[in-house]
């Protein structure tokens, strides 16, 4: 069989893979994506109906850019698609003032000019136990992307424009060729110009050289009824993120969704946003105890109290792939002559950036380099 040749393979067809692929097609090439599994799944990182997108971005101002971006963007897959991926509800941020979380926000808000309020007033947000000593944000042109749907109207406009994206076929290994690079997969032999390798958990195993810089962690998902549910929908209750003291990270959550729109599971998502448990992709422990349910569950309701005794409806594992600094690695693979891109280590909180990232993928493929500020993402800050 004579071997097939792309302008570029796409080898993970996820979150960033699959808006890789659309850019790509988009401008002018050839393109292959090679899905292990289903478009989309649950596997991964990019399954259970909503993703908070936000632009006060404590992780670190350097990311605002990045997200200017991943709005017009966003816009332009909804316009293109003729549906909303973007909801906007606002966030409300929750925290002691000094929490680097807090101080985060108020800095990457100041420097950006990006509307942000601060509320003295907590009957506003009636469903919310404030403790004495938080201070209450409200960001209001943030809110929620729907991950599944994202991924899918991605890889749907990238066909459209010709690629061929292959479910169920995972490339198995890679190799640098004199003219550019061979993907073994389970059924074929494929070569291309350039690869891009997106594989989200898999990462390391696709590159064995990232291993150091990627650690894959179990995290937990709660979606739960309270009574009254009907207070706890969009057009009333906001995203929230909660900084609480002496522990990494924060609590996170959602608006009650419409499950006729957003499909299920029903109910007020919550969880802990924080490098869980370490976990191997190909053998994630799915089972939750009801120990670590009590526990997440009990401390959300410190500041949500209806959760208390919520209806618990749904209890799901995701995972995160975290680099030791918990920012991105998007760049050229070093020794592979910019014939190999990566996109990983997204740290539980890439979702927001899938639109910008695979903009910028294509870009290092197609081009060489991005003209985006993502100079900061890259593997030099590891050497
Ligand atoms: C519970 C949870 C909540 C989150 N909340 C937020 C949030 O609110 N906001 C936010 O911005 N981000 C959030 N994130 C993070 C965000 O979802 C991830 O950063 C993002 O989805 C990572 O995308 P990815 O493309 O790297 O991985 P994935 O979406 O998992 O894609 C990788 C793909 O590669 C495929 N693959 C792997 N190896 C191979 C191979 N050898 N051959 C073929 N295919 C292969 C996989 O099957 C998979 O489809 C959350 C993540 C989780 C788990």
């Amino acid at each position: 069989m004579p071997v097939k040749h792309y302008d570029v393979i796409i080898a993970g067809v996820g979150s960033m893979g699959s808006a890789a692929a659309y850019y790509c097609a988009a401008a002018g090439a050839k393109v292959l994506g090679l899905e292990q599994f289903g478009i989309p799944h649950d596997q991964g990182e990019h399954a259970g109906q909503s993703r908070i997108i936000r632009k006060a971005y404590f992780e670190h101002p350097d990311y605002v850019p990045l997200l200017d971006r991943a709005y017009a963007n966003w816009n332009d897959l909804e316009v293109m698609a003729g549906t909303p991926i973007y909801h906007e509800t606002g966030l409300l941020y929750l925290g002691q003032p000094d929490h680097p979380v807090m101080k985060g926000i108020d800095t990457a808000a100041h420097k950006f000019h990006i509307p942000l309020r601060t509320l003295t007033n907590t009957s506003i947000f009636p469903a919310f136990s404030v403790p004495e000593g938080f201070e209450m944000r409200y960001e209001p042109h943030a809110g929620f992307l729907q991950p599944e749907k994202a991924v899918s109207l991605y890889v749907s406009e990238a066909r459209d424009l010709g690629a061929l994206i292959h479910e169920y076929e995972p490339m198995i290994s890679w190799e640098l060729t004199p003219n550019g690079v061979s993907v073994q997969t389970s059924l074929a032999t494929y070569t291309a110009d350039k690869l891009i390798i997106s594989a989200g958990p898999w990462l390391s195993k696709a590159v064995p050289a990232l291993q150091e810089q990627l650690q894959v962690t179990r995290q937990i998902v709660c979606w739960a009824e309270p009574d009254e549910i009907e207070h706890f929908t969009p057009a009333k209750f906001s995203c929230w993120l909660i900084a609480e003291p002496d522990q990494p990270g924060a609590l996170y959550g959602f608006p009650a969704l419409d499950t006729t729109e957003f499909g299920p599971p029903a109910g007020l998502k919550f969880a802990w946003h924080h490098a869980g448990d370490p976990a191997d992709p190909d053998a994630v422990n799915r089972n939750v105890t009801e120990k670590e349910i009590r526990e997440l569950v009990d401390r959300v309701a410190k500041y949500i109290p209806a959760l208390k005794n919520a209806k618990l409806n749904t209890v799901k594992t995701c995972l995160y792939t975290n680099t030791p600094d918990e920012h991105f690695i998007i760049d050229h693979l070093p020794g592979t002559k910019g014939k190999v891109s990566v996109a990983g280590g997204f740290s539980g909180h890439g979702f927001k950036f899938v639109s910008v990232v695979g903009e910028i993928l294509s870009q290092l493929a197609l081009k060489g380099k991005t003209d985006m500020p993502a100079e900061f993402l890259s593997l030099k800050r590891f050497r």
